[in-house]
């Protein structure tokens, strides 16, 4: 392959993710593998042969077009929903391909109804709730409508979920507003009960909610950040190290991200390095160019303030992160060539750079900073 840098997905990582959470969640509960983002960067084509070898049988995205590149590779009895956007194409092609799919507005529900009827499938629908988000689901005065319209045409639909969403639940600061839609959450699942109307999965719990609110977990929960091997923030983690009285990481990181050293050069104290005067050798210093950018995902942010890991050893990033590359100081590697691997993401040898410590330095989140990287940088499963 050609690519100047590569994405590793590691299997056992995922295997271990998985069965930490089927040990929180137990057997009875559905769950579902929200894949949107490109699998949080991961890779969706990769990802999910990788997570149904290891048992996942039901995968979230966030609109059609990730639904499709899932649909294209997975197995026949694994499941899709749709929890975003869905356009009237796309209705079509979910409900014909029987894909699962979110509704919260009453022009979707009809239309999808419509559409049931006229291809002969029974649309399966994931009723949303408004509980305090504010962001999409029915909103209280609309339940009895829905109610009314699911109740007039059952040979067109199968109620598969009826789900709400939290705001928030990765912070303790957020308590009494998640309470809250617990609350309305439940008087809904009420209404729809006395309606005898009864899906097959009540859903709300994201990760945060799933370690957070335990009693939540109802029928099924949607996991993403956790079975990739992150915490959804520093609270989360540490209030699970607190309940469960441990300080043992029972998260493994699936990803690493690697390139290599393109060319090294000796630099003079008192010369500028790369672009403008943002970094100024303040000594005789070795120097490595590693083909990988901001084009590639690497913030430019970074710049001055990255770090890499090479031969075992950690290094920084000096000067500005261009488009297609940056510069690493090589000063304290002793034996190092051209081809030795650069670590951006992962480990080697004892040390270890987390998307976390790389994003701290940069402000950004695991998640925003999963999900920029680049869908056209090669995915190897190992
Ligand atoms: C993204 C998303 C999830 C998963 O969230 P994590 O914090 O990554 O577990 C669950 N539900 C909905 C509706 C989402 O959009």
């Amino acid at each position: 392959m050609f690519e100047t840098s590569h994405i590793h997905l590691k299997k056992e990582a995922l295997k271990n993710n998985l069965s930490f959470i089927r040990g929180l969640i137990g057997d009875d509960c559905q769950m579902t593998s929200v894949v949107k983002g490109n699998a949080y960067g991961h890779g969706i084509e990769e990802y999910v042969i990788m997570a149904e070898e290891c048992g996942v049988t039901h995968f979230s995205v966030y609109s059609t077009d990730e639904a499709q590149r899932v649909f294209n590779v997975k197995r026949p009895n694994t499941a899709i929903m749709i929890m975003g956007s869905v356009d009237d194409g796309g209705l079509a092609w979910a409900i014909d391909n029987e894909i699962e799919f979110w509704v919260f507005d009453e022009e979707r529900l009809n239309k999808a109804l419509r559409l049931a009827e006229d291809l002969g499938k029974k649309a399966k629908l994931h009723i949303e709730i408004e509980t305090g988000m504010y962001r999409t689901g029915f909103e209280n005065g609309e339940i009895k409508t829905v109610i009314q319209t699911l109740q007039r045409s059952l040979e067109h639909h199968t109620l598969l979920g009826i789900c709400t969403h939290f705001a928030g639940a990765e912070s303790i600061a957020n308590y009494y507003r998640i309470k809250e839609q617990i609350r309305r959450f439940k008087r809904a699942l009420k209404q729809f009960e006395k309606a005898d109307l009864k899906p097959i999965y009540r859903h709300a719990c994201c990760s945060a909610a799933l370690l957070r609110f335990p009693e939540m977990r109802m029928d099924m929960v949607r996991v993403g950040i956790l079975q990739y091997g992150f915490w959804p923030s520093t609270e989360t983690f540490i209030d699970y190290t607190q309940k469960h009285k441990t300080m043992d990481e029972p998260l493994h990181r699936i990803i690493s991200w690697k390139s290599h050293v393109m060319s090294i050069k000796s630099v003079k104290t008192g010369e500028y390095i790369g672009y403008g005067t943002s970094y100024l050798a303040q000594r005789d210093t070795k120097i490595g160019i590693v083909p990988v950018g901001y084009g590639h995902g690497f913030a430019r942010s970074l710049s001055n303030q990255g770090r890499a890991l090479i031969n075992g050893i950690r290094v920084a990033v000096i000067g500005t992160v261009n488009m297609n590359s940056l510069a690493v100081d090589l000063s304290e590697v002793e034996t190092v060539k051209k081809g030795d691997s650069v670590t951006l993401i992962g480990k080697d040898g004892d040390l270890d750079v987390s998307v976390a410590s790389f994003s701290e330095a940069t402000n950004q989140l695991n998640y925003e900073l999963l999900t920029r990287l680049p869908m056209h940088i090669p995915r190897i499963v190992e």
